[in-house]
């Protein structure tokens, strides 16, 4: 098993590159947001474990995350390749994921550190919006869809995320410095960053990863 992690702030672009990649390559997308908005939604007790902490941007528990990931490796064959998006965010997600790694023979390959200013991310998040039905993600400015607020692959109704609020994401940027951020030399030490300008448009930043894997 191998797995590569995407990190980087709220709004980095994890998700689109994900998206890209996920079309490219035979990588797994594990997204723990989107795993924690589809509890959330259908009311499971990881949903309603989850709720406050998301409304309010801060992390849920680390032992709700690990568990959710533990049981998403479980479901796929020992040879499968994971792409994690938004986790870990902390460090015992991050010594916790070793755990499971190492019971499944498993490695991390690389990590993919976007980087992006502080303003593009507040600029991306403010404007983003999601399709109900799908998934698919919009921005007002950056990617519209074709009708204002309808989704251009299946007609669903764009919203924006609660947690896309002012207020909120400059929490979830904080809370990126404080709890997320010291990954970075957690993972720069065991020689696997790999350094992504992802301030660009997504097309760009999904070539540079490739070239990554391509060597
Ligand atoms: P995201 O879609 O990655 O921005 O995640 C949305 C929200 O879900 C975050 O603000 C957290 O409340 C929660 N969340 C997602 N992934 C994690 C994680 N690995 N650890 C803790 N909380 C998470």
């Amino acid at each position: 098993m191998e797995a590569i992690i995407l990190l980087g702030g709220p709004g980095a672009g994890k998700g689109t590159l994900a998206e890209s990649l996920k079309q490219k390559t035979d990588y797994l997308h594990v997204s723990t947001g989107d795993m924690l908005r589809a509890a959330l939604k259908s009311g499971s007790p990881v949903g309603l474990e989850a709720k406050s902490y998301m409304e309010a941007g801060e992390l849920v528990p680390d032992s709700v995350i690990l568990r959710i990931i533990e049981e998403r490796i479980a479901q796929e064959p020992a040879g499968a390749r994971f792409m994690f998006d938004g986790f870990p965010r902390t460090l015992e997600q991050a010594e916790g994921l070793e755990a499971i790694l190492e019971k499944h023979s498993g490695t991390i390959t690389h990590v993919f550190k976007l980087d992006v200013p502080r303003e593009t991310l507040l600029q991306r998040l403010t404007g983003r919006r999601v399709c109900k039905a799908c998934g698919a993600v919009y921005h007002v400015i950056n990617m519209p869809p074709q009708k204002e607020g309808v989704c251009d692959v299946d007609g669903g109704e764009l919203y924006q995320r609660a947690d896309d609020s002012e207020e909120t994401i400059l929490n979830r940027l904080e809370v990126y410095e404080k709890q997320t951020a010291p990954l970075i030399d957690h993972y720069q030490q065991r020689g696997l960053i790999r350094d992504i300008d992802a301030d660009q448009d997504a097309e760009k930043t999904t070539t540079l990863v490739l070239d990554v894997f391509n060597g």
